[in-house]
């Protein structure tokens, strides 16, 4: 098979390596399509070890494709079905790999990924028939937001603030929006990626000169707080973007009994004030990875036909093309989510 190979930073291999097969637990899945994650691009383009991607891997961990090959333990699968899978519970971990190499290691670059210990609804999830492969390989970054959603604890009728328009924070408006909410407010500083949040049905703030509190404040109102500080009415914000001021930004200004959830990674520590976490009783949580039921909540998303997630998709290329791809992916003003296509 010919198989995408991380070799460092801005190399990518094409190489011809044997084929997976599978014990008789294990499934092999040929891939159909594949998303670059920013976690690919930060290997790409700053060095992978830190993310779990190693020099001389196989790599790339959203894909959708159909089963090729399974074991004859392995009940509820089928050859020919159309699955997705759970890069993070693809191995054992006993393999000797931790479960951020076991996902990030996936090997969806290449054409065929093998999952041990195959177990539907587990690490491998079968997609509806109505649910495109086109849209369905998106139920990896949406798993991510549809986690973050699942633990803010929305009854849907909240009002929610996005930071970041990328992948996440467009996955996290889907995720919100397949809750119920409809009021929710993007923050970005590129208005292409807002325009698809705006075509999402979110309202979207370019906020490169700031202002995003007046503004919030402008759409929803002014809330009071307990000692009479002015607040916006939001209930829940998400941070998909990772800038130190967000944390900060949500503190100064949030409403009593609101939450933040954290999505994005960090990179830098910030001095926050308890006391006000205190005072307003304010959440912050922390959002990492899924479970099988965020998978499934994602599918569930996807396939719904008022889902406009598809958007996010700016370009497709030949899994031939795979270097030139993530040229584009590196491309964050032109692009947001890069799909590999192994038919074209
Ligand atoms: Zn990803």
């Amino acid at each position: 098979m010919k198989a995408g190979i991380y070799n460092g930073i801005k190399q990518i291999e094409m190489k011809e390596l044997p084929r997976p097969t599978a014990g008789d637990n294990d499934a092999v899945i040929r891939v159909v399509k594949a998303g670059i994650c920013g976690t690919d691009v930060h290997a790409y383009l700053a060095g992978g070890d830190d993310v779990g991607i190693h020099a001389g891997s196989q790599f790339g961990h959203e894909f959708v494709g159909v089963i090729s090959e399974i074991g004859k333990n392995v009940t509820g699968l089928r050859a020919g079905d159309r699955v997705t899978i759970c890069p993070t519970t693809r191995r054992s971990e006993s393999c000797g790999l931790n479960s951020t190499e076991i996902a990030d290691m996936t090997g969806a670059f290449s054409e065929y990924v093998y999952v041990e210990n195959a177990r539907a609804g587990y690490n491998v999830f079968v997609l509806p028939d109505s649910l495109s492969f086109e849209t369905g390989v998106l139920t990896e970054p949406l798993s991510v937001a549809s986690h973050g959603v699942a633990i803010a604890d929305l009854k849907g009728s909240e009002k929610a603030v996005v930071y970041g328009a990328g992948t996440i924070g467009l996955c996290a408006v889907a995720a919100l929006q397949n809750k119920g909410i409809r009021d929710i407010i993007v923050s970005d500083i590129s208005d292409s990626r807002l325009e698809v949040a705006r075509r999402m049905g979110a309202v979207a703030f370019n906020s490169k000169d700031g202002g995003l509190i007046e503004f919030i404040k402008s759409q929803w109102g002014v809330h009071t707080g307990n000692s009479s500080e002015e607040c916006i009415n939001a209930d829940v914000v998400i941070d998909c973007a990772g800038l130190p001021f967000i944390v900060n930004e949500f503190i100064d200004h949030a409403k009593t009994l609101s939450s933040l959830i954290i999505i994005a990674v960090h990179g830098k520590n910030v001095e926050i004030s308890p006391y006000w976490v205190l005072a307003k009783e304010l959440t912050l949580k922390g959002s990492r990875g899924y479970t099988p039921e965020d998978i499934l909540t994602a599918i569930r998303t996807l396939d719904d036909p008022s889902c406009r997630l598809g958007e996010i998709i700016t370009q497709v290329y030949p899994h031939s093309q795979l270097c030139r791809a993530f040229e584009q992916a590196c491309d964050a003003g032109n692009s947001i989510k890069v799909v590999i296509d192994y038919g074209k």
